[in-house]
């Protein structure tokens, strides 16, 4: 763990091991933290502030720029110890690394552009100042599944704005946080103001972060169950909070669309880190006159994919991050099934050979799912692609915007007025049009309703880091 300044064991000295989620090797052994190492992280952030708010914009921004470079440099070994430690083919991994340091260089540069407003008065003899101030120390929770880009995405706007942190990475990932961790540090960042706890049992960690008046701000990104919790906490302490849950994507594709340029986008968009993404597609409302191309392409796609150990070349679907993952996977596959859908690709878990030590699940296609299978409310995390016929194109956005998560949605047409409807009407935090990556450091990240409260990224990434300030000045 890293606190004040130092690398440092628990005080407990317990440790947990970290393992290969594709072989079961131990790639190594981590401190197991408790509720009195981020207390100690705590006054070491809360300690560190005064001065490091105090800090110019182009001092942060001049650190951040070397965070920045010196990701760029590492971005090999880091994509490498991101495969062996969270499953990403290599390919995917060097994409998120990229990805991850694309938020430092924009932070760099968004640390420069926090302005004021000069404000008018009804008073000839007043003046009015409105300036953004640092929020104070912030705490952190991050998921595994986007192991780093999830720790920039949180700490560039943080550091940008002038606030110190303490971050608690997931504990199937802690060691591509620490290397995270030594690019800021070897960056230069002053002590105190970046901390590093790990642990085993997150669930102490969380409580002190909710509990210690001194954290000014929680951002978590992970499942909605755990962000509600977190976040009711918080509310006791009116910390101001951003939480980035799960969501549960439609993918629509309109009649006039091209099918099989759609099911190409399908089988690159849902088997990317395995389906463990937040804006995977969950439903794929394909209508029925162009059903049959649509599946033919995305089956045939979906049974050329390899599924291995994300270092093998050729390999374009990793593991899953524990058997409980595989587990929930297969039960909403047989659930469905059970009720009616087709499975002509894919379907279990792959447990011979090669997949023996690791969590994998076939690559798996649904058909014919229809909103009473399990797979049509709750989120997969898993690589299973559902499809869902429809007929009529004015209700599909209907189907699509009922749930009561709102992070992604995906629309294929070629028509501008279609595509432009959609766009207004989906209520979705980021919307694909023909697009199956509609996401990059320069944009806000986010969602509605269930899906969570904030935003990372973009513009209005920083602002969830700063407070406003109003100064009356009579003259
Ligand atoms: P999770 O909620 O179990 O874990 C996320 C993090 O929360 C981990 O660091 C974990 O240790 C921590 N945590 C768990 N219980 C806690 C507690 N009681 N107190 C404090 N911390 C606690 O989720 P997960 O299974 O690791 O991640 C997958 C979920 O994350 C999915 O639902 C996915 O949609 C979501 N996700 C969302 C985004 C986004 O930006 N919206 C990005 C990635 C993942």
């Amino acid at each position: 763990m890293f606190i004040d300044g130092a690398w440092v064991e628990a005080r407990s000295g317990k440790t947990f091991d970290v393992t290969n989620p594709a072989t079961g090797e131990v790639l190594g052994t981590v401190p197991a933290g408790d509720a009195t190492d981020a207390t100690a992280a705590i006054d070491a952030a809360s300690q560190a502030f005064p001065a490091w708010s105090s800090t110019t914009a182009y001092e942060r921004s001049r650190l951040l720029y070397r965070a920045w470079e010196l990701m760029v440099e590492r971005s090999e070994a880091l994509a490498q110890l991101m495969t062996s430690e969270q499953g990403k083919p290599l390919k995917a991994s060097r994409a998120e690394v990229k990805y991850a340091a694309d938020f430092l260089i924009w932070f760099a540069e968004e640390a420069k552009r926090v302005t004021g407003e000069w404000l008018p008065s009804q008073r000839a003899d007043q003046r009015f100042l409105s300036v953004k101030a640092p929020v104070g120390v912030v705490a952190a929770v991050t998921p595994w599944n986007y192991p780093i880009s999830m720790l920039t995405r949180k700490m560039g706007p943080a550091l940008a704005a002038g606030c110190t942190l303490v971050l608690k990475p997931a504990e199937a990932t802690p060691l591509c946080a620490k290397a995270t961790y030594e690019v800021f540090i070897d960056a230069g960042f002053p002590d105190g103001v970046i901390n590093l706890v790990t642990a085993a049992d997150p669930v102490p960690i969380g409580d002190v972060f909710t509990g210690d008046p001194r954290v000014a701000k929680l951002t978590f990104t992970g499942s909605t169950a755990v962000g509600r919790t977190l976040a009711a906490k918080s509310a006791a302490n009116l910390q101001r909070i951003s939480v980035e849950l799960g969501g549960h994507a439609p993918f629509i594709v309109f009649p006039d669309a091209d099918p099989v340029h759609a099911a190409k986008g399908a089988a690159a968009l849902k088997f990317l880190n395995a389906g463990q993404a937040c804006i995977s597609p969950n439903r794929l409302y394909v209508p029925n006159s162009l059903r049959s191309e649509f599946e033919e392409t995305l089956c045939s796609r979906v049974s050329k994919l390899q599924t291995g150990n994300g270092m093998e070349d050729g390999i374009g679907v990793g593991p899953l991050v524990n058997d409980a993952a595989v587990s929930k996977v297969e039960q909403q596959v047989e659930d469905a099934r059970e009720k009616g859908a087709g499975v002509p690709v894919g379907g279990a878990r792959l447990t011979e050979g090669e997949h023996a030590s690791g969590h994998f699940f076939a690559p798996t296609v649904l058909t014919d799912v229809r909103p009473d299978m399990t797979i049509y409310r709750e989120e997969t995390f898993g690589p299973v692609a559902p499809v869902i016929g429809y007929d009529d194109p004015e209700q599909v956005l209907d189907l699509a915007n009922d749930t009561n998560y709102g992070l992604a949605a995906y629309v294929y047409t070629r028509d501008i007025s279609v595509a432009m409807r959609a766009f207004e009407a989906l209520r979705f935090g980021i919307i694909g049009v023909n697009d199956v990556n509609p996401t990059s450091a320069s944009v806000p990240f986010g969602g509605m309703g269930d899906s969570g409260v904030g935003r990372e990224g973009g513009h209005e990434g920083i602002n969830e880091y700063l407070e406003t300030k109003t100064g009356g000045f009579a003259i």
